[in-house]
Order: structure tokens, then sequence, then C-alpha cells
């Protein structure tokens, strides 16, 4: 049971971070989203959650690129018993052809604000005597593809973020993990599976199966509902002792 616990989620306001952020107020803790846009329908997801779950949910504003961003979000929060980095971007291109900016861009959203968030949650965490840093690697952070230079880096880096963190913390009450997720299907995923169909001129279990789930071995879609069972697990006393570590929830990808 989660309740009285903050839970701050980075970039939430769709896909894993939204179903981690639904699981984690599902199972009692008070949610704060995050992304960078300020829309009516962001704020209204908070409002929603709040409502289904009984829970204090509220949605703040903050560019994970910047790290003054970054580390506001949580002095906004001004409480973080579990800190979810979760915002995330990619871009595929060979590595001579791949654009700086993206490589920049990449780094800084994927890898730099989980330094600073971590940076300026850690403090909290301490103050309250608890806490719980989940790192949203994927199972890129442990085996690589082509085309994939800057995710690939990001996402390796934030697996060594996660044991540093760890080890700073090992006599404290406080855990990091990353969780590595394999394929998931969120709307930016299912988006792409039209596109898939015609391209490769397949129907859509031929291209979901051959073509998208090809290092799968599962052959299926992990869900966002399983991300957040998974972080809510590593919120739990079970997990206690779980700490500087990946869960891969990948169907056997990194079984492979
Ligand atoms: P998504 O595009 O649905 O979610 C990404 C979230 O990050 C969105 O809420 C977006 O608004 C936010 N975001 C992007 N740029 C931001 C910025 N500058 N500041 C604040 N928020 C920002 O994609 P997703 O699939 O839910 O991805 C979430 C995380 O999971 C990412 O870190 C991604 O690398 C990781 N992941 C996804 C998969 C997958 O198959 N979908 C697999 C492995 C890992």
């Amino acid at each position: 049971d989660l309740s009285g616990k903050t839970a701050v989620i980075t970039g939430s306001n769709s896909g894993i971070g939204l179903g981690i952020a639904r699981e984690l107020a599902k199972a009692g803790a008070n949610v704060v989203l995050n992304s960078f846009t300020d829309r009516d329908e962001d704020h209204a997801l908070a409002q929603e959650i709040a409502d289904v779950c009984g829970v204090e949910a509220r949605y703040i504003k903050a560019d994970m690129s910047k790290g003054a961003d970054c580390r506001k979000l949580i002095e906004e929060a001004g409480v973080c018993d579990i800190l979810v980095n979760n915002a995330g971007i990619q871009h595929v291109a060979p590595i001579p052809e791949f654009p700086a900016e993206k490589w920049d861009a990449i780094i800084a959203i994927n890898l730099s604000s989980a330094f600073h968030t971590t940076a300026a949650a850690l403090p909290l965490m301490r103050k309250a005597g608890w806490g719980r840093v989940i790192n949203i690697a994927s199972a890129h952070g442990l085996t690589a593809s082509p085309y994939k230079s800057a995710y690939i880096a990001a996402k390796h880096g934030i697996v060594g973020l996660t044991k540093t963190t760890a080890l700073e913390t090992a006599e404290e009450a406080i855990t990091a993990n990353a969780i590595c997720p394999g394929y998931v299907l969120t709307p930016l995923v299912e988006a792409q599976i039209p596109d898939q169909m015609k391209t490769h001129k397949m129907d859509r279990d031929t291209v979901v199966r051959e073509v998208m789930l090809a290092r799968q071995p599962s052959k299926e879609f992990a869900t966002v509902e399983q991300m957040g069972g998974t972080a809510v697990f590593l919120c739990s006393d079970a997990a206690a002792q779980i700490t500087g570590t990946t869960i891969s929830v990948d169907g056997g990808w990194t079984a492979l």
C-alpha cells in the first residue's frame, strides 16, 4: 500500500509513464504527472486519476531537455518519495548521418534529465527516510541494434547511473533500479503498424510477429500495465533489498 507516498513520473502524459502513474495511483500513491506541454488535456489526465483512484494528482509542466527545468519539477512537487525517470525520445539514423542536435537532445532527455531529477529528489527522500528511484531504461540499455546510437548510449548510461545511485544510497531505506522494457504497445507503437503493413505488404498479425517483434521471443508486446505493476513491486517491502539492478520486462529479448 503506497498511500501517503508521492510519486513524480517524468514524461507521463502518454504511454508507459502514464501507465506507471495509473498503477502507482491504484496502489494508493499521490502522483505528479509531467511533460513539456501545458494543455487542458494534460491537467485533465491528472484530474481523471484523482477521481478514479481517490488520490492527489497534479500535472506540472517541465521540459526534461533542460537541467534547470528537471530540478524545478522536483522542487515544485515539494515531496518525492518515488521518482520515475521515464521521459524519452528516439531517432534512427546511421552514425555518420546522425544529426548532432538529435544526439544532444536524446542524451539530455533520456539520460541527463535523470541525473538532475535524482540530484533534486535524493535530499527529499533522505528527509522522508524512504525512497525509490525507478529509471525506465530499455532492452537497449543492455543490448544494441544498428542506427540507434544516441538512444542506446543514453539507455546504457542510465543503467550505470542507476547502479551509482544505488551505491550512494545503499545503507539507507532508498533503492534505485532500472526497468528494461522490450517492445511495449503504446499509442506511438500502435501508430506504426499501418505503415509497416504497407511497407512490408503484410497483414497486421504477420507484421507484428515477423517485423516488430522479430527480437521479442514471446511474440507479444509488453503492456504499460505490466510496466506499472513492476514499478509497484519495486516500491513494495518485498523489493527493499533489490537495488542497483535491472529488471527486464521484454518477453525474453535479452535471453537471446
Ligand atoms: P511516449 O512517446 O508515449 O512517451 C514519452 C513521454 O515522454 C511522453 O509523455 C512525452 O510527452 C514525454 N517527453 C518527451 N520529451 C519530453 C521533454 N523534453 N520533457 C518532458 N517530457 C518529454 O513513449 P513510451 O513508449 O511511453 O516511452 C516511455 C519511456 O519508455 C521512454 O524512456 C522510452 O525510451 C522507454 N521505452 C519504451 C519502449 C516501447 O516499446 N514503447 C521500449 C523500451 C523503453
